[in-house]
């Protein structure tokens, strides 16, 4: 499927005609460079667009607006080369609809002591301009990411790389469709949420359909398609028998190849990228889908089980978010499952009853077919597998009733001490910052969920950035995470974020 556009972003250089043609002349030279040298790095997941320079309020104006309408554009990023009045941008930022990033730059590294006038300094002062601007970004209360350091700068660009990830997922949010096929887990709470607000807020579109519908999909799947896909899972995973006739384990993994396709052709057809079910609830299906939803999550849908919407669309945007990484190490739906409590090994046992994406399994991954302890349908296959070690984010969005929060806890991702040969599901373990003690506690003090939007590859900053953009609470538990700063914090953002 695809999982985003061809995005850009445009270079904007604010300043003014004060200095003469001569410095603005230089001022275009020094944009064009940073521009053509910020493409050439290949850091930049996304190309960068130069702009001419900006010095009136009405160039200001309708170079925003052009960024609006440009659907390829995913967001403005601004300097300011020399001193640009800030009222000269009031009415285009006023209109401005998409991320914003101020990229607090300069064109030279190192002040040149020897030549240095009060020329070069009028004409390189970003320390000057991009205070003014700064200022009137604040004061009209306009999110947008700060980047500070110089452009050829290794680390500077990154920032500028994690920035666009952010921008496209802030972006891409409003184009997020979830097919929920079965209702919300009876009596469950936190899985349940504000349709409404959520579409309002992200601009999530929740819809429902009747189990049926979807399963009619996968009665219709030809015999053929089946047979071409349960080949290539042969092919591609290990088949663990253990101990069943090889012709019935086939009959019970092609019932998931069957519903892969099914629901693949019913999400594309309706416009869905993301998908929510439920083992309560599944109709004239065989079995729970379970290797059939591990291969949409990898495919790059999101998936929310037992009715959960919320992570469904949360690991979407995070699929959006990472398309197209190099070296990416995985996203999937997670949930809390076990702890292991011995001193200096804690940590919790991830899983789900089936369905973990196998983007973040670590080497070979095998098919099980086992029976399953809820439900009432035949034993169905599943993907079984263990996860990448190192550092990962786990993400809960959560509804309050007065509105959301979203969680974000840094999360060390590592290898358990053991096999465990009898656990037929994929499973990642980790410890949560700062330790497992302080790091559940704040979760459960927060209202974090069991179930978790969970990657590898984006950290906190953009997941919180995100949140910023959407208008909504995020805390992070981390490193720094004590317990009485973090029940303040939650406090203050009570009095914060009430409407
Ligand atoms: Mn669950």
């Amino acid at each position: 499927m695809k999982t985003a556009k061809n995005y850009k972003f445009w270079f904007c250089t604010g300043s003014q005609d004060l200095y003469g043609d001569e410095c603005l002349r230089k001022v275009a030279e020094h944009s064009r460079i940073i521009v053509e040298e910020l493409n050439k790095s290949g850091v930049l997941p996304f190309e960068l667009v130069w702009k001419p320079t900006l010095i009136t309020n009405e160039l200001i104006r309708k170079t925003f607006n052009e960024a609006n309408a440009d659907e390829e554009c995913a967001g403005v990023i601004t300097w300011m080369h020399t001193f640009s009045p800030a009222k000269s941008w009031i009415l285009g930022l006023k209109e401005y609809r998409k991320p914003l990033c101020h990229l607090h730059t300069q064109f030279n590294k190192e002040i040149p002591y020897d030549t240095i006038d009060m020329d070069f300094m009028n004409e390189n002062q970003s320390a000057h301009g991009g205070r003014e601007y700064g200022h009137i970004v604040t004061r009209m209360g306009i999110e947008r990411k700060v980047i500070v350091g110089h452009w050829a700068d290794r680390n500077v660009q990154e920032r500028i790389a994690s920035w666009m990830r952010t921008a496209v997922g802030i972006v891409e949010s409003s184009h997020i469709r979830v097919c929920r096929i079965a209702d919300n887990m009876r009596n469950v709470a936190v899985t349940e949420g504000d349709k409404v607000e959520a579409q309002i807020k992200f601009g999530w579109e929740v819809d429902s359909y009747p189990v049926n519908e979807i399963a009619d999909y996968v009665n219709d799947v030809s015999k053929g398609d089946v047979d071409t896909l349960v080949d290539e899972y042969y092919s591609k995973y290990d088949i663990i028998l253990e101990g069943r006739d090889p012709e019935e384990f086939k009959r019970h993994v092609a019932v998931q190849a069957q519903i892969e396709i099914g629901f693949e052709k019913f999400l594309e057809e309706k416009g869905y990228q993301a998908i929510v079910t439920h083992f309560g609830d599944l109709g004239s299906l065989q079995q729970l889908p379970g290797l059939a939803i591990q291969r949409l999550m990898e495919k790059g849908y999101g998936f929310g089980a037992e009715g959960d919407w919320k992570t469904a669309a949360m690991v979407r945007l995070m699929k959006i978010m990472t398309a197209g990484m190099k070296d990416a190490k995985g996203t999937s739906m997670m949930e809390d499952y076990t702890y292991n409590l011995v001193p200096g090994k804690e940590g919790i046992l991830q899983s789900h009853m089936l369905e973990v994406c196998p983007s973040i399994a670590d080497g070979r991954i095998g098919i099980k077919v086992c029976p399953l302890s809820m439900g009432n349908r035949e034993d169905p296959a599943r993907l079984v597998f263990t996860s990448k070690a190192g550092p990962a984010i786990a993400t809960s969005l959560i509804d309050l009733g007065d509105r959301f929060r979203l969680i974000i806890n840094d999360v060390e991702c590592k290898k358990v001490e053991k096999p465990m040969p009898k656990l037929p599901v994929g499973s990642a373990f980790w410890t949560p910052q700062p330790n497992l003690a302080t790091g559940a506690e704040a979760w459960i003090l927060a209202g974090g969920a069991h179930h978790t939007a969970f990657t590898y590859d984006l950290t906190a900053e953009q997941m919180g950035d995100w949140a910023a953009a959407m208008g909504i609470e995020a805390v992070y538990i981390d490193k720094d995470t004590n317990i009485r700063n973090f029940k303040n914090e939650l406090r203050w953002n009570e009095a914060a974020f009430r409407k």
